[in-house]
C-alpha cells in the first residue's frame, strides 16, 4: 500500500527538507524541491487542502481589486503583485488544463461615470496578462446585458464589463500536487502530525511526528525545516517558543452553493463592491452556482462554520442583484476557510499587513512562508525553496522547474477524450465529462475499474461513481470518507444531503480497500456525518 511505502520512508530516511503542512503552499514547496533533485519529506495532519486550501472561491487570478488599489494609491508593489499573479495565472492553466479553465465575469455597472472607469481598469489588467489572457475585456451594453445575463437585475443597468480570470478546482489541484511531489520522490504523507520541534545545539534539526490513522510516533530529521501551516503558523512557531509574537491575522471567508440554474451559464457574476465594500462573486462552478465571500475576523483554533450570519449576508447581497430570489431552502452546500494573512515583522508601511508572501526565519532557523493566495502557490514555493537552499546550503541538482512541469493528469489529457470514453465504457456525458477533468489523462485509468466493481454512482444527479472511491484509497492516498467526499471528489461541497446519502456506501468501499473492521467502519461513519452536519 502506497501510504505504508511513504511512511517507511519518512521513519527510516533523513532528509534535505522537512515541510509541516499539505496545504497548496506545503504541497507546491514538496513538488518544486523533489523536482531540484533534493530529498523532501511533507507532512500533513489531516488531509491535503484540508486546511483552507479546499475552501477558496476558485478562482485562478491576479485580483482586479487589488490594481484598483495600484492606481489609487500610485502603489508599484501592489501593480507587480497583479502582474506577477496574472504570470502565475498562465502558468497553472498550463501545467494542469485538466483541472482549470478560463472563466468569463461580468460586473454589471449602475452609474454611466463606472463604465469608462471599469473599461480602462480592465484593460490594464488585460495587458498586464500580456498575450496570456485569453478573454480580451470589453465593454457590455446594458441591452446585451439584458439578453446575455438574464439571471442579473437590470432596473437601472447602465451596461457593464466583461473580462477573463482563471477558474479551478482547488482541492483536487492539491491533491494533485502532492501527487505530483511523490512522483519527483518526496516522501509525503496525510494524517502525520508534527506534534513537536526538534532542536539540537540550537537548531531546529527536524520535528516529533504522530501518524493520526495508526497512532504510531517518531521523529523525522531535515537539514532545512519549512513551515507552511497556513491558518495556523503561528501555532508551529511557538512551538519553538512559546513567547514568540503571533503573526498572522486570521480572518474567515463563507461560501454557499445553490442550484446550478442560478448562475449566468459559462459566466461569472462579480460585484467589486458591495454597499459595505466587500467583493461578491457568484460562480458557475462543477454545475452548480457558488456564492461567496465574507470576511470576518476569525481563530484558527475554532473550525471555520458558515454561520447564520454569514448565510444571511450572502443572501442579501446575491438578491440585491440576481433576478431570480434565493431562499435559504435553495443552499444546498455551505462552507467556510481561514485566510491566513501575515504580518510582515519587518513590514514599514502601516498597514502592517503583507500584500505579498512573506518568508521569516526564527531564531533557531525555521523557516516560516505564509500570506499569498492560491494562485501564487507556485511562485512561493520556489521563493521558500530558493531561501531553504540557501540558508542550509542544499545542493539542487536543477534550478526550479516548476513552471514547464505538468501536474499528474495533464500528460495525456485531451478534452476531446470524453466522447472516447463515453462510447468505449458506455459512460453517461456528464460522467465521462467528469472523469476528464479530474483525472485528466488518467481518466481512462479510473474507468478501467468500472470493469471491476461496476459502474454506480454515488449519489443520484451527481457525475460521481463508486469505482473513484477505488481509485482515490488506492492511488490518491484518500483515507477517511471526506477524503472522498470532499476533497477528491467534490459532493460535500456541492450537495451535503447527498453526500450524507452516499457516506454509507463510501465508507462500506473504504472499508474493503483499507481493511477497516466494522467497529472503524462505525467510527468514521459518525465521524463524517457530525462533519457534514455540522458543515464541512
Ligand atoms: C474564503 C477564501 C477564499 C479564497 N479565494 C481564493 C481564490 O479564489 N483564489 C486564490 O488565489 N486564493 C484564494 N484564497 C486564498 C487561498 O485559499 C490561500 O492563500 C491558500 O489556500 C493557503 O494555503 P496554505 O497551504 O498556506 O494553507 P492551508 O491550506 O490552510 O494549509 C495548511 C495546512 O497545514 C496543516 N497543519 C497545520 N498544523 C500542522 C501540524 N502541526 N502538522 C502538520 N500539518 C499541519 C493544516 O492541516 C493545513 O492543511 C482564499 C482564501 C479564503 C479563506
Amino acid at each position: 500500500m502506497e501510504r505504508e511505502r511513504l511512511l517507511g520512508r519518512l521513519r527510516s530516511e533523513r532528509f534535505d527538507l522537512l515541510v509541516i503542512g499539505g496545504g497548496a503552499t506545503g504541497c507546491g514547496i514538496a513538488l518544486d524541491a523533489a523536482a531540484r533533485g533534493l530529498k523532501v519529506a511533507l507532512v500533513e495532519r489531516e488531509d491535503f487542502g484540508s486546511g483552507t486550501s479546499s475552501r477558496s472561491t476558485k478562482l485562478i487570478h491576479g485580483g482586479v481589486r487589488y490594481l484598483e488599489l495600484a492606481f489609487k494609491r500610485l502603489d508599484r508593489v501592489q501593480y507587480r503583485l497583479v502582474r506577477d499573479a496574472l504570470a502565475e495565472r498562465s502558468i497553472l492553466l498550463r501545467i494542469a488544463p485538466h483541472l482549470t479553465n478560463w472563466l468569463p465575469l461580468f460586473t454589471p455597472l449602475y452609474r454611466t461615470y463606472q463604465l469608462p472607469y471599469y473599461w480602462i481598469g480592465l484593460k490594464l489588467y488585460d495587458a498586464l496578462a500580456g498575450e496570456a489572457g485569453e478573454i480580451p475585456s470589453r465593454f457590455v451594453s446594458s441591452r446585451e446585458a439584458r439578453a446575455r445575463f438574464p439571471q442579473v437585475k437590470t432596473e437601472g443597468l447602465r451596461g457593464g464589463v466583461l473580462y477573463g480570470d482563471g477558474q479551478f478546482d482547488d482541492a483536487r489541484m492539491n491533491v494533485t500536487l502532492a501527487l505530483t511531489a511523490i512522483g519527483q520522490g518526496a516522501a509525503v504523507a496525510n494524517y502525520v502530525e508534527v506534534v513537536e520541534l526538534v532542536q539540537r545545539e540550537g537548531r531546529i534539526i527536524g520535528a516529533a511526528v504522530q501518524d493520526r490513522v495508526s497512532g504510531g510516533a517518531w521523529e523525522i530529521e531535515a537539514r532545512a525545516v519549512i513551515n507552511a501551516s497556513g491558518p495556523w503558523s503561528d501555532r508551529v512557531r511557538q512551538m519553538e517558543d512559546a513567547s514568540a509574537q503571533p503573526i498572522l491575522q486570521v480572518s474567515s471567508g463563507a461560501h454557499i452553493v445553490v442550484d446550478g440554474t442560478f448562475s449566468i451559464p459559462e459566466a461569472g457574476l462579480l460585484i467589486p463592491k458591495t454597499e459595505d465594500g466587500r467583493v461578491l462573486f457568484v460562480l458557475p462552478w462543477l454545475g452548480h452556482t457558488l456564492i461567496g465571500t465574507t470576511d470576518e475576523s476569525a481563530s484558527p483554533d475554532e473550525p471555520p462554520i458558515a454561520g447564520d450570519e454569514a448565510v444571511e449576508y450572502l443572501l442579501r447581497h446575491a438578491n440585491r442583484y440576481l433576478t431570480r430570489r434565493v431562499e435559504r431552502a435553495d443552499i444546498r452546500a455551505s462552507w467556510s476557510g481561514l485566510r491566513p494573512l501575515i504580518r510582515d515583522p519587518r513590514a514599514t508601511d502601516t498597514a502592517g499587513l503583507a500584500r505579498d508572501h512573506v518568508i521569516v526565519e526564527s531564531p533557531r532557523g525555521m523557516i516560516t512562508i505564509g500570506g499569498g493566495k492560491w494562485t501564487t502557490y507556485r511562485k512561493m514555493a520556489q521563493d521558500a525553496v530558493d531561501y531553504a537552499i540557501r540558508q542550509a546550503g542544499l545542493e539542487a541538482a536543477a534550478p526550479c522547474r516548476t513552471a514547464a512541469l505538468p501536474l499528474v493528469g495533464a500528460e495525456g489529457f485531451d478534452p476531446a477524450n470524453a466522447l472516447l470514453l463515453e462510447t468505449r465504457y458506455g459512460l453517461d456525458t456528464d460522467v465521462a465529462q467528469n472523469l476528464l477533468r479530474a483525472y485528466g489523462g488518467r481518466a481512462e485509468q479510473v474507468a478501467e475499474l468500472l470493469r471491476e466493481v461496476g459502474s454506480a454512482r454515488l449519489a443520484l444527479g451527481h457525475p460521481f461513481l463508486e469505482a473513484e472511491v477505488v481509485w482515490e484509497a488506492r492511488e490518491e492516498l484518500a483515507q477517511t470518507p471526506l477524503d472522498v467526499l470532499a476533497r477528491r471528489t467534490r459532493l460535500a461541497f456541492l450537495d451535503q444531503a447527498a453526500a450524507k446519502a452516499a457516506l454509507p456506501r463510501v465508507v462500506a468501499v473504504l472499508a474493503t480497500e483499507l481493511g477497516w473492521d466494522s467497529e472503524r467502519q462505525q467510527r468514521e461513519l459518525e465521524s463524517a456525518l457530525r462533519t457534514i452536519e455540522t458543515g464541512i
